[in-house]
Parts: C-alpha cells; structure tokens; sequence
C-alpha cells in the first residue's frame, strides 16, 4: 500500500488526505499545532467559541463530494444553518443595503439607491454566473502544470476580459459608487484587491447567488471536526503538535518527513499544506530545489494581512445586528490601495463583524454572545510594525468604532477578548510576511503562475492550500485539493461538480 504523508491540517491538506485516504492510500496528516482547522482553528475562551478564520461558507457541495466520495453523507457529520441576508452593508453615510439571495428584493433595494443600475445589475449578473461557469466549475479543481494547459484556456479568460481588474468590469455595469463596493469587495474575503485583482474573481457573486452562504452549526471548527472524523473512519492517522523540520529527499524525490523532534516518518508521496513560501525556503531549505523555488517566491506579491479581535460579551445579539456586517470607511480605494502597499498603518479602516450567536446561539453561554470583527491590514513586508506593541491600541480603535457603528455598551459588556495580529499569522502559521491568504491573486500569480500542485523537479512532491491553483477562500483551497488528488490518482477521483 502506498504511504502518502500531508503537512498541515487547513482545510486543503485535510480535503487532500481524505481523497488520498478513499482511494486506498494510506495517509497521515501531521500538524504543527495542536488542534487541526490551520486558520480554522478554534479558540475556547470562558464558555465562548471563536472561530479563528472561516465563516462564510460557501459552495456547500464541493465538501458534500469528499463526504460522497467515501460513501458517507455531510448531513451525519455536521449541519449547515443558511444565512440571510448574506451580509449587511453599511456605510458611514448611513446607507444600509442587505445583501439577499432573493432577486424582487435585491431589485428593490438597488433601485432605492440608483433606479439605473437595476438593469447594470442584471448585466453583472449574467457575466458574473459567465465567470462562474468558466473560472469555477470547469477550471476550478484543474491542475494547470504547463504553459500549454494555459493557452488553452487563454481564448476564454480573454473573451470574459479576466485582464481587466474586478472594480473596473463592476464600475462598467453599475454607476452608483456604494453598489460598485457591494459587488467588488468579495475578493478582499481572499485577498485580492479588487482594484487589481483580475475580473475572474467577480465568480464569487454568482457562486454566492448559485449556493447560499451557510454556516455550521457549532462553528467553522465543527465542520473541520466532521472532515477529520470522516478521514479518521476511513482509516487516516493526523499526528497534532508535530511540527516538521524538513521534508527528506533523495536525489529527485521526496522519501518523508523529519519532525523538529527528530523522529523521521517515510513516505511515498508527500504534499504540503503549508505555506509554500515555508515549504520551499525552510523545510527544503539546504536543496538546490528549495532555495531556487524561494528565490522566485520571494519577487511575488502577497495578500494583505489581518488583524482580528475575538470578543465575548456579556448581552445578547443586538435586534439589528446581522450574522455577518461589512462596515465601509470613509475610503475605499485610497484605504484599500494602503492595505495593499503600506507603507503605514492607514488610520481608517473598513471592518467585516461577525457575530455567529445570531445564527447559533450555542457559540456563547446563555445570555451572552459571541463575535469577532477584522480588519485588513499590510502584511509585514509591505509596512514595519511592531504588532506587538501596536496591537493593543489598535484593538482598541477598532472596539470604539464597533461601538459607534454597531454595537452599543460594547466596552462595557465585554468580558473576554483576544486578538491575532500579522506577527501571529507569521509565528504561528508560519505565513510568509504574514499574509493571511498566501500569494495575491492577480492574473500574472493564478493557475499556471501560481505554486504548482505537483513540484516540476521532485516529482512526487505536491502541494495542496491557498498558495496553489484556484488559490484561497474555503471554495478554493478545497478545489486545490481535487486538482492535486487528480495528479495524485488519476482518474480514481470523485467527478466534477459540472457531472453531477
Ligand atoms: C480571519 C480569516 C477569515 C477568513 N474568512 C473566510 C471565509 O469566511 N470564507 C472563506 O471561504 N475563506 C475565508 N478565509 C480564507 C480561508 O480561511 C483560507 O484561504 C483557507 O482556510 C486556507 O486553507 P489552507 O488549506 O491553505 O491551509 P491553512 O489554513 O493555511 O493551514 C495550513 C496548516 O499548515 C500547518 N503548518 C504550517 N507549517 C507547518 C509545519 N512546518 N509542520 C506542520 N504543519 C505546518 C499550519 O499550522 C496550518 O494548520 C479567511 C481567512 C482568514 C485568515
């Protein structure tokens, strides 16, 4: 029996290892902190549960397959709660606008804010479900390892104009600058700034329209629980707090892995699901491959970072607080121009806040509620900041703001609190600058350009997560994970979601 080996518990490596597992590979995932999730992980903090990362899920039935595949069904495993509206949208103007899978009403709502742009909508939606169909369904879990893989595909990306940036194709649909926001700030949920990141991403809005936004009961972390158990049933190992070192090779091939330990595990096949800048530089550091491969890395542009703050008060949900809320600054292309290039800390921000006791209030004790609010902010590279001597302040600017905008009596209900920086992103995910989504996706950094899924020269050394083909997001990093399987098995892989 072949022995696979897969370096890191996110979300991709675990999607990876139960394909791998199912089709008769006996595999093991070995983790370097101590509970699986990567930037899913969860935080236990006086009765209160905080998913660290993902909230927003989407797609469903790209996990229904890896449940299917082994002949097992989501449902048994973990409960999907749809959430309505999608988000709410507000802005310091005081515009509100809900952000609903229900047309009549998107309609209304569009109309209130420019009667003009019920029409542009409707153009944008038809491209967005184009994109869909192209970038998503057919191209999505496709491994892209030779330029001939994407010149084929280059007539498509050039007839939906993938070459001209998010903001730009929205701004030709829809005038009014609120709705040009509410249609191209997805890409920020994955690091792309949608003033330079490709049109392609506009995919997002149709898939959202196409599945619905859920969230699992319980939290992000019980669906990472159900998606472990499942790889555990089927006779898969996940080895936590096993930090690796180095991954072992002989020649043009990787033979295991060495722990920080010492203890060495050997494998036929290895994948990474960390970093790939990590991968390369640190744990094929020493190796003519390894450092050639960061050499390169090191010239590409990374996605923003995060700071996020997880909070618990002592009250219930406020009655007009949504499950997840978008609140815009005063800027949008300056700011986000300024999370993108630093140099400094911009002294505005935009927040996304969750608060996931709306939906399920068993992420808080009784009476009390859960949150946690981010807000984007340069990677360590593109600004130099002392995070931990910054963070506290930030932290909270951003609680006042929150309690001006959304949440009365914040500060003074609070009753637990922490906060995970960009140093965190770097020290405990080893994160490249501490990115929080790996490489930006812009055009000249996706599919073929991106990581690829198996390396060119140690043949079967693969990679599987945000930093390769499709790229971040949950959607994303779960679709890596069908391209790299496919390389890895062949044909012995769950059919696309177009066959189903
Ligand atoms: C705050 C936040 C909110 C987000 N919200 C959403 C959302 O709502 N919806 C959505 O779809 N996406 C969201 N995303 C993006 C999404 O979470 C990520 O793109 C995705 O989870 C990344 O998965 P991954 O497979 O790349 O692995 P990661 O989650 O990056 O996991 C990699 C794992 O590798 C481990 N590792 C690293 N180095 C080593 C080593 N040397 N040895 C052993 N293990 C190692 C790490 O500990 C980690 O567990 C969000 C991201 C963040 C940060």
């Amino acid at each position: 029996m072949q022995r696979a080996i897969v370096i890191g518990a996110g979300f991709g490596g675990i999607a990876l290892a139960i394909r791998l597992q199912s089709a008769g590979i006996a595999t093991t995932i070995v983790e370097g902190r101590d509970k699986p999730g990567g930037r899913a992980y969860v935080y236990e903090d006086d009765g209160f549960v905080f998913d660290a990362g993902p909230t927003v899920i989407t797609d469903p039935t790209c996990l229904e397959e890896l449940f299917t595949l082994a002949g097992r069904t989501l449902d048994d495993y973990v409960t999907l709660l749809p959430v309505s509206p999608f988000y709410q949208l507000r802005w310091d103007d005081g515009t509100v606008f809900d952000y609903v899978n229900d047309q009549a009403e998107l309609d209304r709502q569009i109309d209130a804010i420019n009667p003009r742009d019920v029409d542009g909508y409707a153009r944008f939606l038809a491209y967005s479900k184009a994109l869909l169909e192209e970038g998503y369904v057919k191209l999505g879990t496709a491994p892209f390892l030779s330029v001939g893989s994407m010149l084929r595909v280059a007539p498509q990306l050039v007839r939906l104009q993938s070459y001209r940036t998010l903001y730009a194709k929205v701004a030709s649909f829809i005038e009014d600058e609120h709705l040009r926001q509410a249609f191209s700030f997805h890409t920020l949920l994955v690091g792309g700034n949608p003033f330079a990141t490709s049109a392609i991403y506009g995919l997002i809005h149709a898939l959202e329209r196409r599945w619905g936004v859920w969230f699992a009961q319980g939290g992000t972390g019980a669906l990472v629980a159900g998606m472990v158990r499942l790889f555990e049933e089927l006779g898969g190992q996940v080895r936590l707090a096993s930090p690796v070192a180095a991954i072992e090779t002989d020649g043009d091939r990787a033979t295991g892995v060495r722990l920080a330990t010492g203890e060495r595990l050997a494998a036929d096949i290895v994948a990474s699901n960390a970093d790939v800048m990590h991968t390369y530089a640190s744990l094929l550091g020493g190796t003519a491959r390894g450092e050639a491969q960061a050499r390169r890395l090191a010239k590409k542009r990374y996605s923003n970072s995060l700071f996020v703050v997880y909070f618990g008060l002592d009250r219930d949900v406020p009655g007009d607080l949504e499950h997840h809320t978008v609140l815009f600054g005063p800027r949008y292309r300056e700011l986000i121009g300024e999370i993108f290039a630093g140099p400094e800390l911009p002294e505005d921000f935009s927040l996304y806040l969750h608060a996931p006791s709306k939906t399920d209030p068993s992420m808080a004790p009784e009476g009390r509620s859960a949150y946690y609010v981010l807000a984007p902010v340069p990677h360590l590279g593109a600004a130099s900041i002392d995070w931990d001597a910054a963070g506290p302040a930030y932290r909270d600017l951003i609680l006042a703001e929150l309690e001006r905008r959304a949440i009365p009596r914040l500060r003074e209900t609070l009753v637990t609190c922490r906060t995970f920086t960009p140093a965190d992103f770097s020290r405990e995910l080893n994160a490249h600058l501490g990115s929080a989504f790996s490489l930006e996706p812009i055009l000249t950094q996706s599919a073929f350009f991106r990581c690829h899924n198996r390396d060119d020269t140690i043949a079967n050394l693969y990679f599987v997560g945000a930093g390769t083909h499709p790229g971040a997001g949950v959607p994303g990093v779960v679709g890596s994970a069908k391209a790299t399987a496919q390389l890895i098995v062949g044909e012995r892989v769950a059919p696309s979601p177009t066959d189903r």
